[in-house]
């Protein structure tokens, strides 16, 4: 359970699992909790009430630091990249921008290749990401929680400014991390998405669970 300083119980009683390899759909309309949901497991927020189990440890997440250490990762609506640098510089730098050497910079360029390649990305390491239209700038946001080893990947309605075919090849990327056994927490509300690939559909209404299913 969470409630906001307002008083708001934005989370009641809510129960959340999966494992290794699956990829669950968060829906429900807006204002219903996904966000909340999401953010007290990346270490943003605290809950009120419960507890936070990662690998069957219960957790207390400090804050972000703490749950990527964990093995979480998150790709967030409004992207945290530094436009000036290049695609290799933002992945490997994350969120303490600096300059890199010569040397870093060619290491920097090699990992990022064989990441990008590994999981079937399209980016080019060298371009600047001010220059990237907005999906390949999201390619970088998961490339950096992957170099950061996460094998729980939250994607906070990662379709809502992609192009269809953006989001045809978000999705099919995706079921590529499943496939690697990586844990993939998605919140969408277009229902052509959930019934594509899901494993398992969570509706949240008022804070609530109201439904856990399958696409069929
Ligand atoms: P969703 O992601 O499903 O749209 P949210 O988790 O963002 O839902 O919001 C759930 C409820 O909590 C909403 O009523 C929202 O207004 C409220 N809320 C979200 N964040 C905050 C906050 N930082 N402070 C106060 N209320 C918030």
């Amino acid at each position: 359970s969470k409630r906001y300083d307002s008083g708001y119980e934005a989370l009641s009683d809510v129960s959340f699992h999966m494992g290794a390899g699956e990829m669950a759909f968060l829906t429900g309309r807006s204002g219903a909790g996904k966000s909340t949901l999401v953010k007290m497991i990346y270490g943003l927020y605290r809950p009120d009430e419960g507890e936070i189990r990662i690998k069957g440890e219960t957790v207390r997440l400090s804050g972000p630091r703490e749950a990527i250490r964990r093995g979480v990762g998150m790709v967030h609506q409004h992207f945290q990249l530094v436009p000036v640098f290049t695609v290799a510089e933002n992945v490997i730098l994350g969120n303490e921008p600096r300059k890199l050497s010569f040397i870093e910079k060619r290491k920097a360029i090699k990992e990022v290749t064989a990441l990008a390649e590994k999981h079937g990305m399209a980016v080019d390491p060298k371009a600047l990401v001010r220059d990237l239209p907005v999906g390949a700038q999201q390619r970088v946001e998961i490339l950096k929680a992957l170099y950061r080893q996460a094998d729980i990947l939250i994607m906070d309605e990662p379709t809502a400014v992609l192009t269809p075919q953006e989001t045809d090849e978000l999705l099919k990327t995706m079921k590529g991390f499943a496939a690697n056994g990586v844990a993939v927490i998605f919140i969408t509300h277009k229902l052509r998405e959930v019934l594509a690939i899901a494993d398992k559909i969570e509706v949240l209404r008022s804070g609530k669970v109201v439904g856990t299913t399958t696409p069929a």
